[in-house]
């Protein structure tokens, strides 16, 4: 499950909350950093115009971008990085490709991994696994926590988990070396909710609530989001911890790719009485489709360029496809369509969406993010309660492996499809 459109009201209207001193104060979102605009210098001269428009427009700034941001000619992009200060940076395109200097990265491209050996298509591969969420006894808090009658509560961080737990060792068997972004139930930043009160009673006040509730009344409140309590747990288990994974990711573990693991959920209504419904589908993201409102952030634009620039996307998106492809034959879903307008639909499978998400954005390599399964349908809850097990069962009339296997059998094989292409 992804952000949801209260929460991206959130981050659009909280400008600027720790302004730096002695200069014009950067637009930042949510506990975001400072932007390092000079670090785009390495960039200089890396991508021709014709490959930078091409980006903008079909991947990252499908909504449009003012061209106050961003102005294009000919042989430049100018891109706004401070409004207060008028300051821009300015990157040289490459002449042609020929000329087109060498990108700086630390991950690596699958055509740029030592040539295939059969049965080890993932050999030399660092590929990071992100479960999504927090296990345990923070799923509740997190809201990815529901409980028909009295059977055992689906809890979407302890899912993903396990998936990540049955995906090592089969990406070991294929020569990959696996690292884990989370390998426990328990969050990677070291903050909680209470130090976050301050931040959350500022925002709230920001956002024209000027007197916010501490408490949330009951998890059916319909204002809940207004109390500093839902506020501050919002700031620890999303924008605090995924930042603090991000730093994991860049500084630590390398990788030249993360798997981000999710289960998607229609919504349920209340979590111990919950909404038992028939649809059921997949679909995969990778960064891009910026809003206008992100765009405006100094720091969201800053990684939008950086992201564009590193060229993630020209690895993610034939990833994304040939994992989609596999999760769709395994798991016979048919793909997920968005009701709203935040995301663009990118590839050729149906199933493969850009959005800008905080993993997809700030993890500094190519990044596929998997929502198969929608957790509440009746299908698959009731093959969550069936639970783990080997070879197949009888679940709903269907012979079929374990939900948590198909799941990571299927990312295996479409991984394996596409380094065994790429490295022929
Ligand atoms: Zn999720």
């Amino acid at each position: 499950m992804e952000i949801g459109f209260l929460e991206l009201l959130l981050l659009i209207f909280c400008f600027s909350i720790f302004p730096a001193r002695g200069q014009a104060s950067d637009n930042l979102g949510v506990l975001g950093a400072h932007p390092r605009w000079n670090v785009l210098e390495n960039y200089q001269e890396t991508i021709t115009h014709d490959d930078f428009v091409r980006l903008i427009q079909n991947v990252y700034c499908t909504h449009g971008i003012g061209a106050d941001l961003l102005a294009i000619d000919e042989n430049s992009a100018r891109i706004l990085t401070n409004r207060e200060a008028n300051t821009f940076f300015t990157l040289r395109f490459a002449h042609n490709q020929a000329s087109s200097k060498r990108v700086p990265r630390l991950w690596r491209t699958a055509k740029s991994l030592a040539p295939l050996i059969e049965e080890k298509p993932l050999s030399e591969l660092r590929v990071a696994l992100d479960p999504g969420h927090l296990g345990g006894k923070w799923s509740k808090m997190e809201e990815r926590w529901f409980q028909v009658g009295e059977s055992p509560p689906v809890t979407e961080g302890d899912l993903t988990l396990h998936v990540a737990h049955l995906l090592a060792p089969r990406l070991r068997k294929l020569g990959a070396k696996v690292l884990f972004v989370r390998n426990s139930a328990q969050p990677r930043t070291l903050k909680r909710p209470a130090d976050f009160k301050e931040l959350a009673k500022k925002i709230l006040i920001k956002n024209g609530v000027p007197e916010p509730r501490q408490d949330v009344l009951d998890p059916s409140d319909p204002e809940k989001e207004q109390t500093i309590r839902w506020q501050s747990e919002i700031l620890f288990y999303r924008y605090s911890e995924i930042r603090r994974r991000a730093v994991f990711v860049n500084t630590k573990l390398h990788p030249d790719l993360v798997i981000c693991l999710h289960f998607n959920a229609e919504p349920w209504g209340d979590p111990k009485d919950p909404m038992l419904v028939d649809k059921n589908h997949l679909h995969l993201l990778v960064n891009g489709s910026y809003l206008q409102p992100e765009l405006e952030l100094d720091d969201e634009r800053f990684e939008m360029v950086r992201k564009l620039l590193s060229r993630a996307y020209d690895e993610e998106l034939p990833l994304a496809d040939t994992i989609a492809g596999a999760m769709a034959k395994e798991t016979q879903l048919p793909p997920y369509e968005y009701t709203t307008e935040t995301v663009t639909k990118i590839g050729s499978t149906g199933y493969v969406y850009a959005r800008n998400l905080l993993a997809t954005r700030l993890y500094r390599c190519p990044v596929v993010y998997c929502e198969p399964y929608v957790m509440n349908s009746k299908d698959v809850f009731a093959r969550i309660q069936a639970g783990d097990y080997d070879s197949t069962r009888n679940v709903n009339g269907v012979e079929r492996k374990s939900i948590f296997r198909e799941y990571a059998d299927s990312v295996v094989d479409g991984l394996a499809e596409y380094y065994r292409a790429a490295r022929q």
